[in-house]
């Protein structure tokens, strides 16, 4: 049984970015720049945007974080990131999700250029990735993208189960496993809340690729697995826990103790999909920096 570790995959990203911003400060240019924006105190926002940030400076980027406090108003964010849009020195701009119930995201999310939409969440970006084009990749399924590169997971002809229809994991999961690309070319099921739940065993059973991104803690249990399987496990839920040294403990959507029995190969968490979102986040941040897809 292989253990997807997020941490060796992210390492080799992050490893590869590194020599490219060193032979960029060698030759006296900037380097690229990621702009996060950060409302309100949400425990899980913080140390989301707290990595992210750190990780840039593992990389050699320049950052910065912009903090507002929960009663920003939506036109100070939107006012902010055209401030940021206008900034020939960012590359990248990423609003920390999610925002408060007063705040419109989808607003917020169309205002940032598409040029510097690093997090892929822009509609034009969408469109570009349905379309085969080369864009923004959502970083989370980005990030599922190069854990299959580095660990040489063949999916061409897979059967490829997703559960979760999210705009921002599954649903851009399902598109890009059936694209036509080195990490594409299976064949793709995508199960959702109305899958009824016999049905969505049967499908899991038949999985060659199981990715599951649904936010309930151990969903998937190890009857649901086929054996010799590949599993993504991209859920991350706090779960109180009074013996846990912070009061919660972070559980994924897979009971990792099962899948181990019958998998060949399975991710972490921690220590699995969350890192290489944030590597993804970084290639798309170093994308931005390098060629503009608009030139607008
Ligand atoms: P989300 O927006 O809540 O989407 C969850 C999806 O699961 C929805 O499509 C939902 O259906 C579906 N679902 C809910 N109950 C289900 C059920 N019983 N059977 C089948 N499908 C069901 O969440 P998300 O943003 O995709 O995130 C999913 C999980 O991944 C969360 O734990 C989140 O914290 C985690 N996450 C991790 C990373 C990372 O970097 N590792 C990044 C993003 C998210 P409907 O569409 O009908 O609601």
């Amino acid at each position: 049984m292989l253990v997807l570790d997020g941490k060796i995959a992210s390492a080799a990203v992050k490893a590869s970015l590194l020599q490219q911003t060193q032979a960029l400060k060698a030759a006296g240019k900037r380097t690229p720049h990621l702009a996060a924006i950060l409302v309100g105190n949400n425990g899980a926002s913080e140390t989301y945007v707290a990595s992210k940030v750190k990780n840039c400076e593992e990389t050699g980027f320049g950052s910065s974080l912009i903090r507002f406090g929960d009663d920003v108003t939506e036109s100070e964010l939107l006012a902010k990131i055209g401030e940021l849009n206008a900034d020939s020195n960012v590359d990248g701009i990423l609003v920390q999700l999610p925002l408060p119930k007063h705040i419109d995201d989808e607003k917020i999310i169309e205002a940032i250029h598409p040029d510097k939409d690093v997090d892929g969440f822009h509609p034009m970006n969408i469109g570009r990735m349905v379309q085969g084009f080369d864009t923004f990749i959502p970083a989370t399924p980005y990030g599922v993208l190069l854990m299959l590169e580095h660990f040489k997971i063949e999916t061409k002809g897979k059967h490829a189960v997703v559960v979760g229809r999210s705009k921002i994991v599954g649903r851009p999961m399902s598109i890009l496993l059936s694209s036509g690309h080195p990490q594409g070319d299976a064949h793709v099921t995508l199960c959702h809340r109305f899958t009824p739940k016999e049905e969505l065993i049967k499908l899991t059973q038949q999985a060659d690729i199981l990715v599951v991104a649904v936010g309930i803690p151990e969903f998937i249990t190890g009857d649901m697995i086929k054996p010799g399987a590949v599993i993504i496990d991209v859920g991350i839920t706090r779960v109180e826990d009074a013996t846990a040294k912070k009061g919660f403990r972070i559980k994924g959507d897979v009971n990792y103790e099962q899948a181990i029995t019958k998998a060949s190969a399975v991710t972490p968490v921690p220590g699995g999909v969350g890192l290489m979102t944030i590597a993804g986040l970084l290639m798309n941040t170093m994308k931005a920096y390098e060629g503009k897809f608009y030139h607008n």
